[in-house]
């Protein structure tokens, strides 16, 4: 299948939907749809030479192959082996062709865009998915539509449009980015949807591409690849009003059980009932489940700590998704968990933008008492003076190009505060980055004052977030390693299970 730069041309990859169904008895108009042929398809496509393998598009021909998986499926029966498959046949013709286009089932097509797009690594051409809400073969069908835009888009270079070197989601007239979109209606026309971002393009009489939201294509040196690390033992768990804790915890036991995607109510919240929230605890702490908390609403974003109901979950050690999909989040899980990240790694590098699936990346910069053990509690005694904390793991988690990223917004977050006196909580002190009194001063940087903290605590456990927006620049700047200082005033012995910075960044 080997092509010459000039006639680069579109594979077109088959894998069954209703875009490829027929009736099960030819002459029964009501008897049930099943699985086509890709023979079918082909020949209900306009423009297409089959002798040739061209299709002629805006008055060019464009080279166009197909091939089918071995069984096409409805969609509903698909799953990680025929993601992988995907993959693999991209992995295996990237050099032959200018772009792909797969056809698929709308059903769970939202799962394998979000997919692809975390397995194809580098990726510098287009992988337009589609499918449609009636087969190719009648009348009254939005499949022609769908699939020759899509092919439209998959082969812009020959085609004089801009090339979007992303998985795409091609649906009546709209070009999505893959770990985007939603399915949103389940036979109407407009059947995808992406909430949280507008659409990459648009196909009416000419083909518009929002270049300002395109993704950037990866530099000379980054070369193309497929990641096939799978993690496939995770669930999406959505909450209700009354869940019963012991249910979460029958769940959590699942044997082999390594992830879950916690669908919440608006910006990530859920009850505060504290048998709930020990739940959620025993989930994270003591069976190590990587928990990751989106949002129920079709639009908008999960903001852990907002709420009094969010805060909880934040303090237990719950991922905030931001504005990811359920299904970006489940993918995105299962590649981060099985490329072998584990435990906080795995919860950090979730928070990561991998491929433009969230707004934004937050990247945690932890800290530990110094000279003490990872995993031990921060405490905070009024006696014992000022409490010097140093970073704990990477800066930036090793992440080189971190300057050029643009910082958006900084938090100083400790997290699941007990107080450890007995007596009401006050929680009084006050924070620096770095040490404030320069006789004693360890630190390569001048101290930058983050705040003071002067409050009852407001519940059995506490969480205090301070923003730190201004302030956090110099840990850009410098990229020293900072440390983190906590001096008393009077207010209550304290327990800090979790001190952390989160900086927010964009591209
Ligand atoms: N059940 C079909 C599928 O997902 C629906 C469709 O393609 O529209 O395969």
């Amino acid at each position: 299948m080997a092509a010459t730069t000039h006639d680069a041309g579109v594979l077109l990859i088959y894998t069954g939907g209703t875009i490829g169904t027929v009736r099960a008895d030819p002459r029964d108009p009501l008897s049930p749809l099943i699985p086509g042929g890709l023979d079918q398809i082909l020949a209900s496509l306009p423009g297409y030479l089959p002798r040739d393998k061209r299709i002629i598009s805006g008055g060019r021909a464009v080279r166009l192959e197909a091939v089918s998986l071995e069984k096409p499926l409805d969609s509903a029966d698909l799953g990680t082996r025929d993601w992988r498959e995907l993959a693999r046949l991209i992995g295996a013709h990237y050099d032959d062709y200018e772009g792909f286009v797969i056809l698929h089932g709308t059903d769970t097509l939202a799962y394998t865009s979000s997919c692809l797009a975390f397995m194809l690594e580098n990726l510098a051409k287009p992988v337009v998915i589609t499918g449609s809400q009636r087969p190719i073969g009648e009348t009254r069908s939005d499949a022609v539509q769908n699939l020759v835009t899509a092919i439209e888009f998959a082969a812009a270079r020959t085609l004089g449009h801009p090339v979007i070197p992303e998985v795409g989601v091609l649906f009546h007239h709209q070009l999505f980015r893959g770990c985007r979109v939603r399915k949103v209606n389940a036979d109407g026309y407009e059947g995808f949807a992406s909430p949280n971002l507008p659409p990459l393009g648009r196909a009416g009489g000419r083909i518009e591409v929002n270049r300002a939201l395109v993704r950037r294509p990866p530099g000379k040196s980054a070369r193309f690849a497929v990641s096939m690390a799978s993690e496939t033992d995770l669930l999406v768990l959505e909450l209700f009003p009354g869940i019963k804790p012991a249910v979460l915890r029958t769940l959590f036991d699942t044997p082999g059980l390594k992830g879950v995607v916690l669908k919440t109510f608006g910006a990530g919240n859920a009850p505060t009932d504290p048998e709930f929230l020990a739940a959620i605890k025993y989930g994270v702490r003591e069976k190590g489940l990587l928990m990751v908390n989106v949002t129920q609403c079709l639009q908008g974003e999960v903001a852990q700590g907002r709420y009094r109901t969010s805060a909880g979950l934040l303090a237990a050690g719950v991922v905030g998704g931001l504005d990811l999909t359920p299904e970006a989040a489940l993918t995105k899980m299962g590649l981060v968990l099985g490329q072998g990240f584990e435990g906080r790694d795995a919860a950090d590098r979730m928070q990561l933008d991998l491929r433009g699936e969230q707004r934004a990346s937050l990247y945690n910069i932890h800290f530990r008492p110094v000279a003490a053990e990872t995993d031990r509690p921060i405490t905070l005694r009024g006696e014992d003076g000022p409490l010097v904390l140093e970073r704990d793991g990477d800066l930036f988690q090793g992440n080189a190009p971190y300057k050029e990223k643009h910082l958006v917004q900084a938090f100083l977050r400790l997290l699941d505060i007990e107080t450890s006196d007995g007596r009401r909580g006050r929680l009084d002190f006050k924070v620096y980055l770095n040490q404030p009194d320069a006789g004693e001063a360890t630190a390569e940087e001048p101290p930058t004052y983050l705040g003071r903290v002067s409050r009852p605590l407001t519940g059995g456990r506490d969480n205090v977030i301070l923003e730190i927006t201004r302030q956090a620049e110099q840990l850009i700047d410098t990229g020293h390693s900072p440390t983190l200082t906590l001096v008393p005033l009077g207010g209550s012995d304290l327990a800090i299970q979790n001190a952390h910075i989160a900086l927010m960044t964009q591209d």
